[in-house]
């Protein structure tokens, strides 16, 4: 199946910025269950710029008017495979962050703050799972 994340997007860059802007440096696409965007070896932290249609944000994931089906099967297929990936990683000790293309957008400063408080943070287990 072709893959739907795709590199190197306006948003994933933007976070990338906004991330070097409060210091924090990263690697790109570990080699992990889901390719992450953003990688933090040494804090075992795995972060996901999710695109707002392809992973079904509530806010901006509409299914298109037409081929309804088609989309909303689609769409299904990509948010149970980023919920088995965030379960592989988990398993392999990791922390994970979703972060929505639109929080990217409207607030990356905050995004990145947030990001850096968990990267900080000690690990005491690996998950939950975060969405930002
Ligand atoms: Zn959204």
């Amino acid at each position: 199946m072709a893959r739907v994340r795709t590199r190197h997007t306006e948003p994933e860059m933007q976070l990338r910025r906004a991330l070097w802007r409060v210091g924090l440096r990263y690697r790109l696409h570990g080699a992990l269950p889901g390719c992450p965007d953003v990688v933090f070896n040494r804090a075992r932290v795995a972060v996901f710029v999710d695109g707002c249609f392809w992973h079904g944000c509530p806010q901006h994931g509409g299914v298109p008017r037409t081929n309804t089906v088609f989309w909303r099967r689609k769409i299904g297929v990509n948010t149970n495979r980023d919920r088995r990936v965030d379960g592989e990683l988990v398993s392999l000790g990791w922390r994970v962050i979703r972060v929505w293309e639109h929080s990217v957008e409207n607030t990356p400063d905050r995004v990145a703050d947030r990001i850096a408080r968990i990267v900080r943070s000690p690990i005491v287990a690996p998950g939950p799972v975060r969405r930002i």
